[in-house]
Order: structure tokens, then sequence, then C-alpha cells
């Protein structure tokens, strides 16, 4: 008997081993094992056993498994099977995939919690309430509300010292004990139970569809590969989608079945939890990025023992070890923070599809604004789909109004309308957001009089400046023209090459408005002095009538006294050097005109463009995503992009300049000419360009893009030329495969 151990190396290849007499009963795959290497002793994860080794080893040289290091497996088969495709779609070494699905921490030694104090209100007799000081009642009182706490936090947030609280447990208003602090979810409070609220017919019907899904077929085997069990939840924000994953988690458990809900890292906040905590209670394991190596340990072990069943988790969360697994639910599954930009590179929504149909579970795929991608599985039968119109709880849609800047006062940040509709806030007491829309991390060259940028005429999408040799690039196609002096279209020389920051909308709108008070917040205002925290809990308490800010304001929030958001530039996102940009405008535009209203406060959205005849635009304001992904994905079509293609971009980078412009140039020359020999792979490939970041940590960055109908045929191509050509040393060559980052 042989097996194939991955060791954690980075090498990207399997080691066989011998498996001795005494540890053959006990070896399975997923386990940790001890083996020589070298002339060392290394770890790894037992992937596969034979009988023979399945390379042409010679036998009698194969070294044989030192020990078992824990005998049960960190991996069940199934994860196995998922890390192995992942790590052969994404071209990633194993290990790397196994790193990613495997927190670190698990299998540190010591990384078990510690114990800490815990302070827990005890229900106090009138006669000790009567022998409290006037300071200790305030404190007690304050200990109930919040349920107790863990003492130190508990001590800063009541501003109290530990001193206090044992005099409190010394009257026996409180007790505080010693427990293993393990992360959950509501920081050992207690939360109020909730119970499933009755379901509006849409709800209704999407639940019922995907406890259909959910319901193996008859004479499936549990080890079976499945059709997809794949629906998207279409419901616009607030139409109750939340309460539709929970009824359809708990059917679940009660089947004996566990669940793993996604959720993007920044909408992983303590109200989100509360949600499925308060349903599900102590069955709940959360994973989040801020966790301590011992409470990951923790809650993954938490996990394994089958003691939690549902996990609430960020992207890495698709590889907990839930057994029995019945549901994937990743919400919003359009944002682009679900796709790893590291090593592997992988789109955690994909990964949720694929363990689904390994495990045989249903997965859920929510949005009120699914990326095109997903939509398209929809529309070629592959997934299926439950729409939600309407507003679940209270408030209605917001009025949603277009301006167009071209007919506003030139260089105005501010049109009439959005003037009038905030003193209309000022004077009513109400808030107001406003949003700008900020080119982001690319460099287009737009001009300032007729809003438009310059964009490739081949690939339609808008040029990237590259300052060291002036000129506008395409990152699609390569192609590039010097940069103009005068706008192509209008004539004006009036182009700039940077959006327009939020200080300077911040000092403007104080003019206009000397009498309100304004916060910003972007990255530089958060960084600076007052945490992203700080300045919105400010907000919320009224301190201020008007926030302006970036991108960052535009997700999830909920403040009841809002009743106008503008969007400043809402077309500026439209101008990316991605294909993805219209996509994002109708998500970013659809987001903020689904935030506004909440309440009972009646909702308005001013949105401001240069462009308001864009679909992108028009269709947003109108929230009909169906008119909008029809003309999007006749464009996508058209140009040959995803979903109609796989696209990778190869990365390149090297301290030496020469070193990777001739490299790059070399590795797309041979990607051409694989092309012209492999032409039924129907691979298309870029000229080499520099990254919009061309320089960055002393490193220089190139890229070359390459599509094709199947990510297969362009892991093929990279792996056959990196063979034929492997870089050197000093050049670092990565591949993205189904890339959301273009730059
Ligand atoms: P989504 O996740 O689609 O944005 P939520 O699940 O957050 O929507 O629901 C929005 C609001 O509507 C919440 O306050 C929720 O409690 C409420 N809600 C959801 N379903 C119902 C229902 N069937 N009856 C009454 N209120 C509901
Ligand atoms: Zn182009």
């Amino acid at each position: 008997m042989t097996v194939k151990v991955a060791i954690d190396l980075a090498l990207d290849r399997l080691f066989d081993y011998e498996v001795p007499e005494a540890l053959k009963e006990k070896l399975a795959i997923g386990q940790l094992l001890s083996v020589p290497f070298g002339h060392r002793e290394a770890r790894g994860f037992s992937v596969e056993i034979a009988a023979e080794p399945t390379d042409t080893v010679d036998r009698s040289k194969l070294k044989a498994v030192t020990a078992i290091v824990d005998e049960t497996p960190f991996f069940s088969p199934a994860l196995l099977a998922l890390v192995r495709r992942i790590a052969a779609y994404t071209a990633a070494p194993l290990e790397s995939v196994l790193r990613a699905a495997l927190p670190a921490a698990v299998l540190k030694k010591n990384a078990r919690a510690k114990e800490q104090l815990f302070v827990s209100p005890l229900s106090a007799t009138p006669e000790i309430l009567d022998a409290m000081t006037k300071r200790q009642r305030w404190l007690y009182d304050n200990i109930v509300r919040l349920g107790g706490g863990w003492l130190a936090p508990l001590c800063a947030e009541l501003k109290t010292t530990p001193a206090s609280m044992r005099a409190l447990a010394s009257r026996k208003a409180v007790d505080i004990v010693a427990r293993a602090r393990r992360r959950d979810p509501m920081g050992g409070r207690r939360v109020m139970p909730s119970r499933p609220l009755p379901l509006n017919e849409e709800q209704a019907a999407a639940l019922a569809a995907i406890k259909e899904l959910a319901e193996p077929a008859p004479g499936d085997s549990p080890s079976a590969a499945h059709p997809s069990r794949t629906i998207l939840l279409h419901g616009v924000t607030g139409s109750g989608k939340t309460e539709v994953y929970l009824q359809a988690i708990a059917a679940e458990l009660e089947k004996g079945r566990g669940a793993i809900v996604m959720v993007p890292e920044i909408a992983l906040t303590p109200q989100t939890v509360r949600r499925f905590a308060s349903r599900f209670g102590d069955k709940v394991a959360v994973l989040h990025s801020g966790l301590s190596d011992g409470e990951r340990y923790d809650e993954w072990h938490r996990i394994r023992r089958g003691d939690a069943r549902v996990v609430v988790g960020p992207r890495s969360a698709v590889f907990a070890p839930v057994a029995n697994l019945g549901l994937v639910v990743v919400d919003e599954e359009h944002e682009p923070s679900y796709k790893q930009e590291d090593n592997p590179r992988y789109h955690a929504r994909d990964v949720a599809v694929l363990r689904g149909s390994i495990e045989g579970a249903a997965v859920v795929l929510g949005s009120a604004t699914p990326s095109l991608e997903t939509w398209m599985n929809v529309r070629r039968g592959k997934y299926s789909c439950a729409t939600m119109t309407r507003r679940a709880g209270l408030g209605s849609l917001p009025i949603v109004h277009l301006v167009n800047m071209q007919e506003e006062p030139r260089r105005s940040f501010f049109s009439g309308v959005l003037l009038d509709a905030i003193r209309l806030r000022l004077e009513r007491g109400e808030q107001t957001i406003l949003f700008l829309n900020r080119r982001g991390w690319s460099r287009s060259v737009a001009c300032e009089a007729c809003g438009r940028v310059i964009t490739c005429p081949s690939c339609d999408l808008a040029y990237t400046y590259h300052r060291v040799d002036d000129c506008l690039r395409c990152h699609v196609c390569g192609g590039w023209r010097p940069t103009p002096r005068t706008c192509p279209a209008c004539g004006a020389s009036a182009l700039t090459y940077r959006g327009t920051g939020t200080q300077r909308i911040e000092a403007t709108l104080a003019k206009c408005f000397p009498q309100a008070a304004i916060l910003r917040m972007d990255a530089d205002s958060t960084s600076r002095s007052r945490s992203h925290d700080d300045i919105l809990s400010a907000f919320r308490r009224g301190e201020a009538q008007i926030l302006v800010g970036t991108q960052m304001i535009a997700k999830g929030l909920d403040f009841p006294n809002v009743t106008l958001v503008g969007v400043l530039n809402a077309d500026s996102s439209l101008n990316m050097p991605d294909f993805r940009a219209s996509e994002r405008t109708y998500q970013l535009i659809s987001q903020v005109a689904g935030r506004a209203g909440r309440a009972e406060l009646p909702g308005e959205v001013v949105v401001q463009c240069f462009e308001p005849s864009a679909p992108a635009i028009t269709a947003a304001a109108r929230g009909d995503y169906a008119k909008f992904a029809e003309r999007e994905l006749k464009d996508r079509e058209e140009n040959f992009f995803p979903p109609f293609c796989h696209l990778a971009v190869v990365a390149l980078k090297a301290q030496d300049f020469k070193l990777v412009s001739t490299w790059s140039d070399m590795y797309a020359k041979s990607f051409s000419a694989f092309a012209e020999k492999n032409r039924s792979a129907g691979l298309v490939v870029s000229e080499a360009v520099p990254s919009v970041l061309e320089k960055a940590d002393g490193w220089y960055r190139w890229q070359i893009v390459l599509r094709a109908k199947s990510a297969k045929a362009i892991v093929a191509a990279w792996r056959t030329i990196l063979a034929h050509r492997p870089p050197p040393k000093a050049l670092r060559c990565a591949i993205d495969i189904d890339a959301h980052n273009l730059a």
C-alpha cells in the first residue's frame, strides 16, 4: 500500500510513500502525516491511497510514512475532492489550496483558547438592590441590560474597573466565573431568540423552491456527483431574502443536516450575526477575519465535531468542515470580494456551487443585482431562479431622479435638483448622504467639459493612462495611442486624469450650506483621525446633517433619518478599463437606491451623471435588471467577454524593468504561437502591457490577457508554455483564471 502526500512546500506535486504494516488499518485520506523528506521530517496531508504508486517510481526506493499525527482527518473525502478540483481549475499548487481551506491556527499546538473571566448578572433581591450605592445600581442595571460580558471589555464599555465588578459580585448581584472564551457570535451575551416570520407569497414560493432542490432525488447516493442544485434568489433589497435563508436552514437542521452562509466580509456586521444567532443560538459558528488563533481553532473544532451546524463567514467559510451539508447560501453573490486575489485565486461563489454538486447540497445565490455569470447560468437552465420583487417589511422603494450634468452650469458639482433636495432636508431636520463614485484605482482620461472618457475603439473600454511614456493603453487588447491634448469628442482642452476628490466636494458643500454640519468618510479621513465606526455613529446620532463619502458608504448602511441619497458622478465607474464596468455601475446605483427610505420616511435618490442614457444608468434608476442584463450580455457576446468566455490575466513582475518587459513580450508571443497551433482551443491572446500600477514596491508589473471558451484550455496553454520556457528566478509569474481585477 502506498499513499500520496501533499507536503507544505509550495512544490506543485505530490510525493509517494510506503505505508508500514502497523499503520495500514488506521490510514485514511485527509489525515495529517509525518514523513521523511530529505534529511528531515516533514508534515503533509494524505491525499490518495493506492495499492501501487501511480508514477513510474522505483518502489524499492520509496520511504515509509513515519507516523499519523492526527487520526481524525482534517479533510473529508468530499472536501479533498473539492480542493483538488480547485487546484486544477485555478492552476494553483495543491498545497496552496489545502492551506486556504484549513485555517493555519487549527494546526497550531496550544491554539486552544485560554480561560477568561465572564460576568453574568444574577437576579438581585430587593434587599441586595437597596444595599447598593447609586453607582453600583447603575452598573448593575447596565450589566443586566447587556446580558453580561467578558470582564475586560465589559469594564471598558461601562467605564469601570474590575474592582467595582468584584464589589458587585461580593454583593451577590453578579457572578464572575472563568470560562473558556470561544468566539461566540454574541461575545458571550444572550440573544433574544427570534421566531420565523410568516412569509409573504413570493418568499413562500422561494422557500418551497429551495426545499425542493435540497431534497435528494430518489436513488441518489451521497457520494455520487449531482446535477446542479443551484438556485438564484433574485430579490430586491429588503425583499426578505435573509428570512428565506433562515427558514431554509431551519428545514435542513431538522433533517439533521448543516448549512454554510457566506456574506461579504464588509457585511459581516454584528447585526447580521445576530439575525442568525437569534434563530439558531449555539448552533451558529462565526468565522471572521478578526478572530484570534485560539478563537479560530475553537470555532473550527466546534464545526468539525458537529456542535455548530450553521457556519456564517466570508469567502473562506466555503471550506468549513460541515459534515452532512444540506445547504450553502452565498449572500450578495455578485460581490467582488468573493474572488480571492492571492494564490489560490478561487471565486468562493463558484467553489460553493462546486461543493454543492460534490456533496449533494443545495446552493442559494442571493442578490438584488446578480452577476452576469450567474444570470447567464440561469438563462442556460443550469441554475433555477426565484424572484422577489416587493419589500417584505416597512418602507417603500425610493423615488429616483436622473440628472444630466451636461445640462447644468459647467464644472458645478451639484445640480439644481440636488441642491434643492438637500435644502429641503435641512429644513425638515432629515439627513443626506452624498456618495462620490470615484474613478477608483484606474487612471483614465476624461474631459471635464463633456464628461466623456477616452476609450479603445476596438474594445470600447476606457484607456488607462501611463505616465511613464504619456500614452493611453488598452488593458484588454494591448492597443495604445499618445495622450491627446484636446478631447476627441468635443474638442475642449479640459482633459483630466483624476476624478474629483471628496475633500473638494466637502469644501464646496460647506460654502453652499454654511449652516449644516458635514461629515466626510473616505480612505484618508478614516485612517487619519476617527475610525469608520466613529464617523458612522456620529452621523447616526445626528451630529451632522450631511455625510460625504466614497464607495465605502455605499454598503450595508441603514440610517433611519436619511431620506436623501445623492450619487455625484454615477457614470465614472462606467469608464473603468474593465469589461465589468457597466455591471459594477449598475450594482452600485441599485445598491444606493435600495438603501434609502428603509424606514417609514419616504426616500429620494438623485443620480447625477454625464451619460444619463447609458443603459446601466437608466436601467438602474428604474430597477430594471432584466433589461440591463439583456443589453449587457449582447455587448459581452459581441466583444467576447465573460460569461461568453473565460478570461485570465497572466501577471509578471520583476525588479528589473528590462527583464520583465522582454519576458512578457516573449511569453505573449509564445501564447500567440500556441493559439495558432491549437486553433481548436480558440485562445485569444493580448499583447503584453505594463499593469496600471506599473511599479509597486520596487517591482515592475506587466500582464497578458488570455481568453478562451474553456478555462481548461487556458490552463493547458499556461502549463505548456511555462514548462517549455521556465521563467528565470528573478521573474515572478502567476495566472489568474476568471480574473476580476484587470489592473
Ligand atoms: P433582504 O435580505 O432581501 O435585503 P431582509 O431579510 O433584510 O431583506 O428583510 C428586510 C426587512 O423586512 C427586515 O426588517 C425583515 O425583518 C423584514 N421582513 C422580512 N420578511 C418579512 C415578512 N415575511 N414579514 C414581515 N417582515 C419581514
Ligand atoms: Zn482594446
